[in-house]
């Protein structure tokens, strides 16, 4: 029998360390944006009958044909790993009754599974914040989405450099007449497309303009625009989206052949995309998916919404320790451990992020504690508990320019009178210094 270590599974991910730090902050900013714009958190399955994928993206897409996890369970019924939320939320919407909040706001993130080549930013388990407008057919929900993706990237700090790139495919009629002339024109030059163009033709001509293959590329630019089909309402409607960007001042650039890669997608489409991050560069894609609910066999129900990948936008964000402890509270002396360890839980019960410092050599105790880069740290001399008679705590800003943080040190002052371990003269806290506060132990 092998004793070998069983390996991870390819092309996924142990995220670990200032990338783990980067991956909650994104979750956090977005946890609290999508809260200013009022989207519901939902929470959804992590796998669905197989039918709620294959029927709502469409059997021609790359994603269903090739990139699903499907497996029959024991019952012998086909599952399939969520490789996008939008099919679950939209089954969930049908199924659970969900039709009376409408229009319904909905926000969630989580892992997402697709089999595809991982390099980096593409994994086979990756993870994407999401938010949905379900039941609006005003171009005004659509305003609304793209604006709080443009402030989640300035909350993140990663909008510069990130472009919004934005277009519309039009109505149903719009769409349709586009496919059909997409498909003569490309039909003329079939032999000189790459194969998995050939293959696309009839049955996803769109995903051709999509195509990263410099074969394509020649025939991609001279391809009939939709802007020749577009209907009067659809026209409209673009006009109100464009319009309603420009007076949020959010910048877009129109891309008259970006496509989604799924087959549900009406009117506004759009990426949001850096050239920072290689071939994998668009962080954030979604658009009006006027069509999903009756592919899923619910009434017609107009939606649009958003996804982006968790791990791109944690790339752009950058390494990024965890937030800085506020008190470190190193115990010198055995006698002083249970001490710290009250003082640890007290800072802590107000607030205050604490860590302490009480196992181990007592004289390592203090330089390790300092490795963490704590912006306060009390020490508990050996003196303070053994003589029953003073405690000299020393409160220090550790680098040297630093200027201890006024209002942090003011809040572990009120936390230890509080404690009324002390008689404490009121110290005073001088800015910029060393502080030495000296405390009288009562009784
Ligand atoms: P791509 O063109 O990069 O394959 P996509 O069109 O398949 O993207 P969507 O289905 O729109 O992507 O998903 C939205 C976002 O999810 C993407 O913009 C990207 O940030 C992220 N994403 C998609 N697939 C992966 C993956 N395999 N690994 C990591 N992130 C991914
Ligand atoms: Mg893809």
């Amino acid at each position: 029998m092998s004793t070998q270590t069983p390996q991870a599974i390819r092309g996924t991910q142990d995220i670990f360390g200032p990338d783990a730090e980067a991956f909650a902050f994104v979750v956090e900013t977005f946890e609290r944006v999508r809260k200013l714009y009022r989207f519901r958190r939902v929470e959804m399955p992590v796998f669905e009958k197989t039918a709620v994928f294959s029927r709502s993206l469409g059997e021609t897409t790359d994603v269903v044909s090739k990139e699903m996890y499907s497996f029959e369970d024991r019952g012998g019924e086909s599952l399939t790993l969520r490789p996008e939320f939008t099919a679950g939320i939209a089954r969930a919407f049908i199924t659970d009754g969900w039709q009376q909040y409408a229009p319904l706001k909905v926000a969630t993130h989580g892992p997402l599974f697709r089999y595809e080549r991982p390099q980096k930013g593409r994994y086979r388990q990756f993870h994407q914040i999401d938010a949905e407008v379900i039941g609006a057919a005003e171009p005004q929900a659509d305003v609304e989405l793209l604006v709080m993706a443009d402030q989640l990237l300035k909350e993140l700090g990663i909008a510069d450099g990130v472009t919004l790139q934005l277009n519309t495919l039009g109505d149903g009629a719009s769409r349709e007449a586009w496919r059909t002339a997409l498909i003569d024109y490309f039909r003329a030059v079939k032999g000189d497309l790459s194969e998995d163009s050939q293959d696309r033709l009839e049955r996803n001509p769109l995903r051709i303009l999509d195509s990263k293959d410099p074969r394509d590329k020649v025939f991609t630019a001279q391809a009939p625009k939709i802007d020749d089909f577009l209907s009067d309402e659809a026209q409209d409607f673009f006009a109100k989206v464009t319009g309603g960007l420009n007076a949020a001042g959010v910048a877009w650039t129109r891309a008259p052949a970006l496509v989604r890669g799924l087959d549900y997608y009406r009117h506004t489409a759009f990426e949001f995309v850096t050239d920072r991050l290689g071939a994998q560069g668009t962080v954030l894609g979604g658009g009006r998916y006027d069509g999903l609910m009756e592919a899923l066999g619910g009434a017609a129900t107009p939606a649009v919404g958003w996804a982006a990948g968790i791990e791109r936008l944690a790339m752009l964000v950058g390494e990024r320790n965890p937030r800085r402890l506020n008190v470190a509270i190193v115990s010198e002396a055995r006698s002083t451990d249970q001490l710290a360890w009250n003082l640890g839980l007290s800072l802590r019960r107000r607030g205050l992020s604490s860590a302490v410092w009480a196992e181990g050599a007592p004289r390592k105790r203090f330089d390790k504690a300092v490795k963490e880069n704590p912006q306060l740290v009390l020490v508990l001399d050996d003196k303070a508990v053994s003589e029953r008679t003073i405690a000299v705590m020393r409160v220090r800003s550790l680098t040297t320019g630093n200027l201890v943080d006024e209002e942090l040190a003011q809040r572990v002052i009120e936390t230890l009178d509080s404690l009324k371990l002390w008689a404490a003269p009121k110290p005073t806290i001088e800015h910029g210094r060393e502080l030495e506060l000296e405390y009288d132990i009562l009784a």
